[in-house]
């Protein structure tokens, strides 16, 4: 892993002084690093990240991880507000969904593993809490998108990924209400999300349930609960110590 450095000016104290406990991912959303680089640097732009891992695996480090980058803007997980200031962001080159998505590149996948495994060495973050930028901001986000190689990550020890699992019930979709929709609300609030409890599948929970499929089901992005989802929300939940 080749790693160089590229200080941001865009970053402050974390409120507190907390250690951070969430890594959070996403895509750069640009043609190339270079544009990633030029944002991600910007005093007018006023965003940044810890690191940006390019195509070719070269990583470059930009705000020191003690530090508070400013890469997830608006968003919640749980109980957590001020996502920045509880975790580490790293942006992942990518043309993403403005540009046109494109499969991460092995080596690309690869200096991200090494990454991650040694942030994760140097502080208490819990595998439920490696996550996207569209989980902890699913009306607003859709990075690091659905060709994000979470299944590989999981594998080499980063977050959570469920099995093949399958559950018995049937869809359930925007505009429906009533108990199990409830229920579905309720599940996903408890494992993180911020989904509104309305008991009404509302466009914020179409939202949700499609930033769910992007990272745990992305073999379906249809916006449509089923028990197969459910049954992989219960699995993740479990894995959640004193939260689930
Ligand atoms: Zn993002």
């Amino acid at each position: 892993m080749i790693v160089q450095a590229l200080p941001s000016p865009n970053h402050n104290d974390r409120a507190g002084g907390i250690d951070p406990d969430m890594l959070i991912l996403h895509y750069t959303d640009t043609v190339d690093a270079a544009e990633a680089l030029a944002l991600l640097t910007s005093r007018v732009a006023e965003v940044s990240a810890h690191y940006l891992v390019d195509t070719d695996g070269t990583v470059i480090h930009l705000v020191q991880e003690r530090r508070r980058a400013w890469h997830a803007g608006r968003g919640s997980w749980r109980t957590r507000g001020d996502i920045n200031s509880r975790s580490i962001g790293i942006e992942v080159q990518n043309p993403g969904h403005r540009c046109g998505l494109a499969p991460f590149p092995d080596i690309q996948v690869a200096a991200l593993i090494t990454l991650c495994q040694r942030i994760l060495g140097r502080w208490p973050i819990r595998p439920d809490l490696v996550l996207g930028h569209s989980d902890i901001a699913p009306t607003r986000k859709r990075d690091p998108g659905e060709l994000f190689p979470w299944a590989t990550l999981a594998a080499a020890g980063i977050g959570l990924y469920p099995p093949d699992l399958t559950g018995p019930g049937g869809r359930i979709a925007e505009g429906m209400r009533g108990p199990l929709v409830f229920r579905l609300q309720t599940d996903l609030s408890r494992f993180g999300y911020a989904v509104p409890m309305t008991a009404t599948f509302c466009p914020v929970t179409t939202a949700v349930v499609l930033a769910f499929q992007r990272h745990y089901h992305p073999e379906r992005l249809d916006g449509v609960w089923t028990g197969t989802l459910q049954a992989k929300l219960a699995w993740l939940i479990r894995q959640c110590p004193g939260e689930g």
